[in-house]
């Protein structure tokens, strides 16, 4: 079963450890943390939240 969460930097629904459609974010699951960079992200959680209201690319 495929479970999906709210992509934590845009809200757009995505499947846990998936990258999201919407902003290209590779989410880590519930243990996701703000302040490091996790998997194939080249950005932190934060820095991708303040790209994404800039408009600016997600990765
Ligand atoms: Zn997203």
């Amino acid at each position: 079963m495929v479970s999906e969460i709210a992509c934590p930097v845009c809200g757009n629904k995505v499947e846990v450890f998936d990258i999201c459609d919407h902003c290209g974010w590779h989410n880590s699951g519930p243990g996701e943390t703000e302040d490091s960079v996790q998997g194939p992200n080249k950005m932190t959680l934060k820095e991708a939240r303040e790209a994404y209201k800039k408009g600016l690319k997600v990765s």
